[in-house]
């Protein structure tokens, strides 16, 4: 048997709302429950936007002034579920993180260390860097030949994550979740290089 209204105590078939009378029952806390969307992590951004303006309307906290206090308690949680939800679930980074704290895999600081196969451009970002900033403007090209370099890594990175969603959402398990924590880990990492380096292009020259 599954969950029953509190209200009416008829059976409840999905989540949020009563189907028999109506009220708003005590909202799940995952995010893709909620939004009822199953635990994809391949979202549709159109279906999701519109899921979101749906719920904002059938929450939006005139419809509950004069319903019992349960359900205004209820509606306020669900309110505060709804957006701190939407806004994680529209970006597909954060949709991601979600998940994989979920499954006991969050961001650790160990891992924001170089990725190997990167050692040596780094190494060379950070000298032409040093160079710059003691003053050898003669090292401008190179790091703006390296942020475009990083930058296209990026784009790489973004398609693989999508891949990797995909596997996720097929049945890859331990795998899948594996490959995407590694795959955020090296594309905060280089986001940084180019935060970075971007910075130091745009200093004024002393
Ligand atoms: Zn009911």
């Amino acid at each position: 048997m599954g969950p029953v209204c509190w209200q009416c105590s008829g059976l409840i078939d999905g989540p949020l709302f009563c189907g028999a009378c109506g009220a708003l029952q005590s909202p799940p806390s995952d995010y893709f429950a909620f939004f009822g969307l199953g635990s994809k992590l391949s979202v549709d951004p159109a279906a999701l936007q519109k899921r979101f303006y749906e719920l904002t309307r059938l929450l939006h906290p005139d419809r509950f002034t004069r319903k019992p206090e349960r359900e205004q308690s209820h509606s306020l949680e669900a309110s505060s579920i709804l957006n701190d939800g939407y806004r994680v679930l529209r970006d597909p980074v954060e949709r991601a993180e979600y998940v994989l704290r979920g499954n006991g895999r969050g961001v650790n600081e160990r891992r924001t260390q170089a990725p190997p196969e990167l050692l040596e451009e780094v190494f060379e970002l950070n000298m032409a860097l040093d160079e710059l900033r003691s003053g050898d403007q003669s090292a401008r090209p190179a790091i703006e030949q390296a942020c475009a370099g990083f930058e296209g890594m990026l784009a790489e990175a973004d398609s693989s994550l999508m891949a990797s969603f995909e596997a996720w959402d097929s049945g890859g398990g331990d795998t899948a979740l594996d490959r995407i924590r590694s795959i955020l880990d090296r594309r905060k990492y280089i986001q940084n290089l180019v935060r970075d380096a971007s910075a130091a292009l745009t200093a004024p020259v002393a």
